[in-house]
């Protein structure tokens, strides 16, 4: 329950993209926020740390892409996006293959050089296959690229990614994974990408600038006083920390980053290069200063080694699957009766968001809560 007079129309809590967007629509609104973040930075996951130089990406590589025009004019407002664009190699033991999956990756599994060859090459393998319709996550993969290109690119990337065998994920998940039958490296299809020149630091201080924030505050263990600061609350941490974890815990899956600073100009010549045998426990290297370009005489690199979360893992990618769904209904019913808080962000709803999308949903909650002429299809 809010307090009789508190100083602020809106508590924020979490800094991330969500609670940004939010502080910067609620202040230019006329509104008066607070941010809190219980880490000891703003910016959440797009947090970047300048290392030798360079804008290391501190949460995993993120790179901006959209379809939305509204989107990219939204963010191009505060800052200058370069013209980056995700093309990540795959290495199995040490042989090299382009990704997302495309002609080039054929011919370098083939030495075929046509989509005709390559069509066929995929529809013998799948012809032989004892099922027509997919499943689990395995059957999918193999029905989208045969069996050599699942084993050496997908089965073992897929389980070290989520720690469990490829049966017994969701088929939806392999469907994120592009297959091309030209020769596109570029990951997203999207027509608007890039990085922040400068990192993404500069996007997330323009969207707070002149807002009272607050790093290294939990809410949830000072839950009372905090709420009594506002007239409502922006909650964009996890929904069943909220609630005390009354119908028990939701899963995530985490990375663990280890990062070394390398005395040479160039590691590996890519920001991103995926481990997909199982030799390797780590799923993929990033070199920071592929995203800007760099030539720093020193290179940063972090490999990304995945681990389920846990209170001192921090959550990262939901796993919806059926137990968790269940688990979170119930959360949402206890929220949707809460109507002093908002619950938004990857954490609060439990739904895996790229940026443009967070971006995105928090504009709706804007549209809805200060009554601000933004349309944005999430
Ligand atoms: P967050 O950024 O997580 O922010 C939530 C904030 O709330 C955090 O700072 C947290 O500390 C704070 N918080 C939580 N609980 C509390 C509490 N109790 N008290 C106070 N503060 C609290 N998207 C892309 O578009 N492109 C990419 O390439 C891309 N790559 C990614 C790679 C990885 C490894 C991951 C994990 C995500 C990636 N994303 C990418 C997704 C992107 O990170 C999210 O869309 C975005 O960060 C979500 O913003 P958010 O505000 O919802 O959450
Ligand atoms: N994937 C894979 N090999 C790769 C990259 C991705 O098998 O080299 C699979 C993996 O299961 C992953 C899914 O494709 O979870 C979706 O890929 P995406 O790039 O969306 O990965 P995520 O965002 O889950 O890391």
């Amino acid at each position: 329950m809010a307090a009789t007079n508190p100083h602020y129309d809106y508590l924020i809590v979490g800094s991330g993209l969500f609670g940004a967007v939010f502080a910067y629509e609620a202040t230019r609104a006329g509104k008066k926020c607070l941010v809190i973040d219980k880490r000891n930075h703003l910016g959440g996951n797009v947090y970047c740390e300048n290392i030798a130089d360079i804008n290391v990406h501190v949460y995993g590589p993120h790179i901006f892409h959209t379809n939305s025009k509204r989107i990219w004019d939204y963010v191009n407002q505060f800052t200058t996006f370069n013209r980056f664009t995700n093309s990540p190699l795959a290495n199995y033991y040490g042989e090299l293959f382009n990704l997302p999956i495309n002609m080039n990756t054929f011919y370098q599994f083939w030495k075929i050089t046509s989509p005709t060859e390559a069509r066929q090459k995929i529809s013998d393998q799948i012809s032989k296959l004892p099922f027509k319709k997919a499943g689990n996550l395995q059957e999918q993969a193999l029905l989208m690229v045969g069996p050599e290109i699942y084993e050496k690119l997908i089965r073992h990337y897929t389980e070290k990614q989520w720690g469990r065998d490829a049966t017994r994920l969701p088929a939806s998940i392999i469907k994120r994974l592009p297959v091309r039958y030209n020769y596109d490296n570029c990951y997203f299809d999207d027509t608007y990408q890039g990085v922040p020149v400068g990192g993404y630091n500069k996007l997330v201080a323009k969207l707070l600038a002149g807002i009272d924030f607050k790093t290294g505050v939990d809410f949830n263990t000072n839950r009372y006083e905090l709420t009594a600061l506002a007239k409502k609350v922006i909650y964009t941490g996890a929904i069943d920390a909220y609630f005390d974890h009354s119908h028990g815990h939701l899963e995530y899956r985490s990375l663990q980053f280890k990062t070394e600073v390398l005395d040479m100009e160039n590691f590996q010549g890519n920001a991103v290069v995926n481990y997909c045998d199982p030799k390797s426990k780590f799923t993929r290297i990033v070199e920071h200063k592929h995203f800007e370009f760099g030539r720093q005489s020193k290179t940063v690199i972090t490999r990304e080694y995945p681990v389920m979360a846990d209170k001192n893992v921090e959550p990262y990618y939901p796993i919806n699957d059926d137990r968790n769904n269940a688990i979170l209904k119930k959360y949402q019913t206890m929220a949707a009766q809460n109507h002093n808080v908002v619950f938004g962000g990857r954490l609060a709803e439990y739904k895996y968001y790229d940026m443009h999308q967070v971006i995105a949903s928090a504009l709706k909650v804007c549209n809805r809560e200060l009554y601000t002429a933004f349309e944005v299809e999430v």
